[in-house]
């Protein structure tokens, strides 16, 4: 049995085409035998101001087709995808997961569920070209790639959360209990035999982008802090080129007041101070972003809690 996991929010626009197309989809695959009668189209709301859970139960009582869960507010893309795909693992055998806006073509479904019988466990969804992507958005996601590289996590490039996974990966899933929750960099340590499949990005097919700039810089910034501590270490590195270059210039100065010119180099002493000050304050803060990770860590909050849950 198969399961697709869709998390909505504020997705009134799309759904009433999202879930016609993902039912061709789901009925074609029951068709050729590749999946069970029993698999389901789970959306997940998570904590709409729209419409989007009612059209979501109403989905439901027009085919069982569609299963739905609506989380008591909303807890942000990963936690309700992680919502979805723990609650859908109880039922599947893979699950697959996909946005709500039709960006990811779910023609590239029937190629992962081919290489899951060939027994791949996780199949990455991978973008073959970022056309309908801004310039901004391509430039700043592939430096953000090159650097999660550089800090020694494990990532796919060109992939978000479109992926099939296995219920045996699923399982492990389970067991990365992080609050911090970067779903793209904890998948790749899973294991398994993983794999590839390419994909046009479309647009989105209506409304507007739940990511605005904000979301995507704390989003960013999670993934560096739940994939690596390096940043840390680099201060550490930073903090002693600093103290040898200080002793470079002690050593200069001391020259200079030998050879009894003392009161040059104004602009190099305020340059260092705020230099200097400037890299303490940045070192500060990227120790205050990793001590403020262990600190909501430390709580143990739920991930999320799903009020209502309509399978049938
Ligand atoms: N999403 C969500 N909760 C949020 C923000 C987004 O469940 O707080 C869902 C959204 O409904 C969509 C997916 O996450 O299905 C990706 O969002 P979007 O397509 O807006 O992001 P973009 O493609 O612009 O990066
Ligand atoms: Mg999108």
């Amino acid at each position: 049995m198969a399961f697709f996991v869709v998390p909505c929010y504020n997705e009134e626009e799309v759904l009433p085409e999202t879930s016609k197309r993902l039912k061709e989809k789901l009925q074609q695959l029951i068709s050729e035998k590749l999946i069970s009668e029993k698999s389901r189209i789970l959306f997940v709301n998570d904590g709409s101001k729209d419409r989007t859970w009612f059209i979501i139960k109403e989905l439901h009582h027009s085919d069982p087709l569609y299963s739905g869960a609506t989380l008591s507010r909303n807890r942000g893309h990963q936690n309700a995808l992680l919502a979805g795909l723990m609650s859908a693992k109880n039922y599947a055998d893979f699950v697959i997961s996909l946005d709500a806006d039709l960006q990811d073509d779910i023609n590239a479904i029937d190629s992962m569920i081919e290489k899951y019988y060939e027994g791949y466990d996780i199949v990455y969804g991978v973008r073959s070209s970022r056309k309908t992507d801004t310039f901004f958005k391509r430039f700043t996601a592939e430096g953000y790639y090159k650097f999660i590289k550089l800090l020694g996590a494990d990532i796919v490039f060109n992939h978000a959360d479109y992926r099939l996974m296995s219920k045996r990966a699923l399982d492990d899933l389970s067991e990365y209990s992080e609050v911090n929750l970067f779903l793209r960099g904890i998948v790749p340590m899973l294991g398994y035999k993983t794999t590839s499949v390419f994909y046009e990005r479309g647009e989105r097919f209506a409304g507007e982008s739940k990511y605005p700039l904000k979301k995507m810089l704390a989003f960013a910034l999670e993934g560096v802090t739940s994939l690596s501590t390096k940043p840390l270490r680099f201060i550490t590195l930073l903090g002693f080129v600093i103290f040898f270059v200080s002793l470079l210039m002690l050593i200069y100065s001391l020259v200079q007041w030998f050879v009894d010119e003392t009161v040059i180099g104004w602009a190099s002493v305020i340059c260092s101070i705020w230099a200097i000050g400037g890299l303490v304050l940045l070192s500060i803060g990227v120790v205050g972003e990793y001590i403020g990770k262990i600190y909501l860590e430390t709580k143990h909050r739920p991930r999320y809690k799903i009020s209502e849950f309509l399978n049938s």
